[in-house]
Formats: structure tokens, C-alpha cells, sequence
């Protein structure tokens, strides 16, 4: 059964952030297709839950040119799935909107929801993290943007404080010739988190970019990977050897209810391959 708690949607984010503020035992609320499943189950209580699905700022989405695109904190991810300009300039964003659930929960789950929950394996992480996203972040102390590769702090953890919340995040705009791929394996049936989620991208200087979901603590950027592939062609053997050298980089737990680590290690390179292939049949077409 569901506990006793307090509800407030505020209509500014003065009021959300000074309610905050006030009551410290407060959870935010935008979505709900997590919170509201633990809120059921008493996995967690709370006094307090602020909805801010009524918040301005948290409901714009805006692209400038040569600066970038701003997806407020209730923006949901089909609108993101919907959206033509993000599949054309950040396909690997639109690619894991669509792998993400079901239609009906993608109707309410929100990106800033997916980052915010901060599961290993939120599919939206790393594709956000190949574009350097950043997340804004307000308290009545002020604001603060912290890079999304500075923001998961481990299992369900985050660097927020109690007082903060996200009003957004932006992404970089990208150049003429910028590609990206996203591609998730997940248990057959259902919808449900991926067992190994990836985003490739390859910037017109042909840099390679990486990160991958569901195999570590946190969504992981592979900075010190795409350090020792940079200036290299993308071969078959430069695949194989990413193949190998990723698992270094994996801590996948040893057992869990959706796959072993042996699994995981296995499709992270199975996904390596397909993703690069994609990426250079993008690139030719
Ligand atoms: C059946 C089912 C299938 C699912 N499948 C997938 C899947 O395939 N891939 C996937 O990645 N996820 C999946 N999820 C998880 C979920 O739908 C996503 O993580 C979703 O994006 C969460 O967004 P939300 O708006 O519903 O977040 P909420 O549930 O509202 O919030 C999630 C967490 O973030 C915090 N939060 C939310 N907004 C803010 C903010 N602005 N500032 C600070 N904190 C905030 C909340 O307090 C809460 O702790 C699934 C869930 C269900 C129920």
C-alpha cells in the first residue's frame, strides 16, 4: 500500500525550489514510472513529493543553431522519439528514446527522469554521454551545470544534493557529417532495462566515441578506449581489438536477474561490431 505523503505542483521553479527548501524529505516526481513503483512497493518512503511537470522552464525544448538543444526536465521521451531535428543531428538519443519500454511509459518517462533515477542501465545515459551533455541544476542557493560524466555517483546515486533539482540538459550541437549509433540487448520478453546498452559516435574529424550502459555501477564514457583508438581507420581489427579491450573497462555484476557477467562481456562485444558496421554504412550512405 501506498504511504502517507504530502503532494505540491508548483506552477514556478521559485516555489518548487523554496518548498524544497523547506522540507528536505522531499522526492521529486516528473514521470513517475520509477518513483511511483517504489513509492508503491515502501522500497521508499517520503513526506514530501513535488511534482514538476508544472514548471515553465521544465516544459521548453529548444534547439539553437551552432550552440545546441535544451530538453527541459518534463520532456518526455517520446517527444524526444518524435522529434525529426533530434533524429537527424543526435540519432543515437532518438535510437535509445525508441528502445526505451513501451509507448504508453515513454509517454510519461521523462530523459531528465532516466538520467535522475541513475540505473546503470538507463538507456538514455549513454548516448548523452557521447554528446557531453550537461546537466542544469537549480537550488535557492543558485545554479550549477555539471557534465553528465561527473553526474552518476554510483548505483541510484547521483551528485545532487537534497535541495537541487534538474531543470534540464543540453547537448552541444553537433557538426555537418556528425553520426551516431545506438544499439541495446535486453531479455526477449517485455519491455524492459537493457542488458548492455551502447552509443558509438564518430565526429567528422573522424573521432570515435563511446560509452555503454548496464555493465558497471554507472553508465560509463570510455574516455581512456577512445584515447588509444584516436587517429586509427576503423577496420574489422581495430574492431576485435575494442572487442577485447572493453571488457577491461566493464565491472558487470556476476549475477543478476536479467543476465550473468559472462553474457553481458559477450554482447558488449557483439554490440561493438554491429555498431561500428552501422557507423561506417552511415557514413557511405
Ligand atoms: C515497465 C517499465 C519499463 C521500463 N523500461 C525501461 C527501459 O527500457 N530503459 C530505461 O532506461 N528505463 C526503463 N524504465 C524506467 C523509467 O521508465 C525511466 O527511467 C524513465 O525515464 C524515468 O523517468 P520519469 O520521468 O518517469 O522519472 P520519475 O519516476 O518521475 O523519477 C525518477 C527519479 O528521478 C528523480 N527525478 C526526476 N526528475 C527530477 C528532476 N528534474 N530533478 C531531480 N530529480 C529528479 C525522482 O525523484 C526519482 O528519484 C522502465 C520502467 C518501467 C515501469
Amino acid at each position: 500500500m501506498l504511504s502517507k505523503f504530502a503532494y505540491y505542483k508548483p506552477e514556478s521553479l521559485e516555489e518548487a525550489l523554496s518548498y524544497l527548501e523547506k522540507n528536505p524529505r522531499t522526492r521529486i516526481l516528473a514521470g513517475g514510472t520509477d518513483i511511483m513503483l517504489l513509492l508503491r512497493r515502501n522500497v521508499e518512503i517520503c513526506e514530501h513529493l513535488l511534482n514538476i511537470k508544472g514548471i515553465p522552464e521544465a516544459n521548453t525544448m529548444s534547439y539553437t543553431p551552432n550552440e545546441g538543444l535544451f530538453i527541459g526536465a518534463a520532456i518526455t521521451v517520446n517527444e524526444i522519439c518524435e522529434d525529426v531535428g533530434i533524429r537527424k543531428r543526435y540519432p543515437s538519443l532518438s535510437g535509445a528514446a525508441d528502445n526505451l519500454a513501451s509507448y504508453q511509459i515513454r509517454n510519461r518517462a521523462t530523459v531528465v527522469g532516466n538520467i535522475c533515477n541513475a540505473s546503470p542501465g538507463a538507456d538514455l545515459a549513454a548516448p548523452l554521454l557521447v554528446y557531453d551533455a550537461k546537466v542544469h541544476i537549480a537550488s535557492t542557493e543558485g545554479n550549477r551545470i555539471v557534465e553528465i560524466n561527473e553526474f552518476f555517483a554510483g548505483v541510484k546515486k547521483t551528485v545532487l544534493k537534497e535541495n537541487e533539482i534538474v531543470t534540464g540538459v543540453f547537448i552541444p550541437d553537433v557538426e555537418l557529417g556528425d553520426n551516431s549509433v545506438y544499439l541495446r540487448k535486453s531479455r526477449i520478453k517485455g519491455h524492459d532495462l537493457c542488458n548492455v546498452g551502447l552509443a558509438l559516435r564518430l565526429t567528422p574529424e573522424k573521432r570515435l566515441l563511446m560509452a555503454i550502459a548496464a555493465v558497471s555501477t554507472t553508465p560509463l564514457r570510455l574516455t581512456e578506449l577512445e584515447k588509444s583508438v584516436e587517429g586509427k581507420e576503423i577496420t574489422p581489427e581495430l574492431a576485435d581489438w575494442i572487442v577485447e579491450e572493453i571488457k577491461k573497462y566493464m565491472n558487470p555484476r556476476p549475477n543478476s536477474v536479467r543476465s550473468s557477467a559472462e553474457y553481458r562481456y559477450h554482447i558488449a562485444g557483439v554490440l561493438i561490431k554491429r555498431g561500428l558496421k552501422k557507423l561506417l554504412e552511415k557514413e557511405a550512405n
